[in-house]
């Protein structure tokens, strides 16, 4: 079938900077726009701001390894916030994930619109954009001049000087011509997508007795001081699991089906309660429909097996409930732009490789859930402080457009690290100065001077250099056991976890 639909579009408005995607990413990214003078519009196709984070995950790696913290500015304002009206945790220090902070997912969807608003942020949510406007740009690049939306009230226009495609899967820049290329390079293959889902009514210290009896159990590899880490879990508002593989193991032979060898769950002491990602479904591509069905479909399926192996399986679970579920299947990954200024790739970030036009740093571990082997297995690299690069923001063909967040410039693996929220909110608020920069100076996102930018990326309480930062004071309680600083957990299945460069 081939058709084609003529419709009315109205006037939207025009912006300095049209901001695609209200996720964690272009929060930060259109806050920081703002404050910087620009005028800034958020479009947003859920009903609310705060993307895949409003699924109840808990916030990781504010910190690096050695429990330095990384990432300042608005993402750490954000949960100064969110502590001020309960919403924030403290920070529970882990010997792989770094730092993490358990968030309610409703007060950062309630935090998140108050600061846009008082940031003067134009909001529009209910709103998909289909598609952009081009136009000949300098030296035979195109040039970004707007959006087209579509809503409940038809279609809509917005003009913007200044598009960030915050989207995750890359949608603005796909429709604008930049290559954008999925998954790992070869098979293009990506990350599972998981349901995330909540389960009540758990009794913790049951969970606890079992962890302090069976402490292989907790995570799928060797940590070198876990009564530290048991004496953390006791007393924290969230901690982290990975394992249960032994138990897991047993209801497998049982002739349970379940689809992981191990566990990721963030325990809630206080409620009872565990978020977790243990559904995992392959080979997602949201722009297929029907697959995007399909894998929500399936990820409910998962989640009422995983509710029956915890009952009748975990110390602790005999009550557990349903009581969280998503707005939508949590994709990881997708596309990723190749023809990007700079493309970030793993050995980058395993080097701590520095960058001129650094914008914002991390030190979260290469997170991979395995495309292949049924997604059971994940990959994780302790990595020194990174940088990210502005150049890996910008499409090398395409004037007017950056791209931030999961879709930026970086290899599936280089993306498995950055992905995670407080690194995301780092650079979309480093997208965001600098998009605000290129408005107030009248020139190109590739022509900015970046030693302005990085200054007023620490205006605003951004971290460029880790150099001399003070360490956590739980950060070298314990660490995993690790060759040469490497941990490969292929294995994750067997437990066989294996010292390898990945
Ligand atoms: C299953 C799973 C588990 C994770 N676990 C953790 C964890 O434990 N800790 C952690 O720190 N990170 C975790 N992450 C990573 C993290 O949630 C995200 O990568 C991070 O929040 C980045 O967010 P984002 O704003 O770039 O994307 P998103 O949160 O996906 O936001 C993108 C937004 O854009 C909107 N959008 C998309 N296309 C359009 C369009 N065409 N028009 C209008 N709006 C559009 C979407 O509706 C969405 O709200 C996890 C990710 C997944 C998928």
């Amino acid at each position: 079938m081939n058709k084609t639909l003529t419709l009315p579009v109205t006037d939207g408005g025009a912006f300095d900077i049209v901001i695609v995607g209200g996720g964690t990413t272009g929060i930060a990214a259109a806050v920081a726009a703002a404050r910087d003078g620009a005028k800034v519009c958020l479009v947003e196709y859920y009903g609310f701001l705060g993307g895949n984070a409003t699924t109840g995950l808990p916030w990781m790696a504010y910190h690096n390894l050695s429990g330095q913290r990384v990432v300042g500015g608005v993402a750490y304002e954000f949960i100064e916030r969110l502590r001020e009206v309960g919403g924030a945790s403290d920070f529970y220090m882990d010997p792989v994930c770094s730092s993490t902070v358990a968030v309610n997912p409703h007060w950062w969807k309630l935090v998140s619109m108050q600061e846009v608003k008082k940031a003067g942020i134009a909001v529009k949510l209910h709103s998909l954009v289909v598609n952009v406007e081009t136009v000949p740009g300098a030296a035979g690049r195109r040039k970004v001049n707007g959006v087209y939306l579509t809503n409940k009230g038809g279609v809509q226009f917005i003009a913007g000087q200044i598009v960030m495609d915050c989207t995750d899967s890359g949608d603005i820049a796909r429709m604008a011509g930049a290559t954008m290329v999925k998954g790992r390079a070869g098979d293009q293959k990506t990350q599972v997508s998981s349901y995330t889902v909540t389960f009540g009514g758990i009794d913790v210290p049951a969970l606890l007795d079992y962890f302090r009896k069976n402490p292989d159990d907790i995570r799928p590899f060797p940590i070198d001081n876990i009564d530290a880490l048991l004496a953390q879990m006791a007393e924290a508002e969230i901690f982290i699991i990975g394992g249960l593989r032994k138990l897991i193991a047993k209801a497998r032979a049982d002739g349970f089906e379940l689809p992981r060898g191990v566990v990721p769950g963030l325990i809630f002491p206080k409620t009872g309660e565990m978020t977790t990602v243990a559904t995992c479904i392959e080979g997602l591509d949201p722009t297929d429909p029907e697959a995007f069905t399909r894998a929500e479909q399936e990820g409910m399926r998962q989640t009422q097996l995983w509710l029956k192996f915890f009952r009748a399986y975990v110390p602790g679970y005999a009550h557990a409930h349903l009581c969280g579920t998503p707005h939508q299947i949590g994709i990881r990954e997708t596309y990723h732009m190749a023809d990007a200024e700079y493309v970030v790739t793993g050995d980058d970030l395993k080097t701590g490789r520095k960058f001129d036009d650094v914008i914002s740093l991390g030190g979260y571990h290469v997170d991979i859930h395995a495309p292949n082997r049924d997604g059971h297995n994940d990959h994780y690299v302790g990595p020194p402080t990174f940088q990210i690069p502005y150049r890996s923001l910008l499409p090398k063909h395409i004037d007017g457009l950056l791209v931030v967040g999961r879709a930026f410039g970086a290899t599936h693996e280089a993306q498995a690290a950055t992905r995670v929220i407080p690194l995301s909110m780092a650079q979309g608020q480093g997208g965001g100065q600098a998009a605000a920069l290129a408005v107030e100076k009248g020139c190109e996102l590739r022509d900015i001077d970046v030693a302005e930018l990085q200054r007023r990326l620490l205006k605003q309480g951004q971290i460029l250099d880790h150099t001399g930062l003070p360490r956590h004071p739980r950060a070298s309680m314990f660490k995993v056991a690790t060759v040469g600083g490497h941990v490969n957990l292929r294995d994750q299945d067997t437990g066989a976890a294996r010292a390898a460069q990945v």
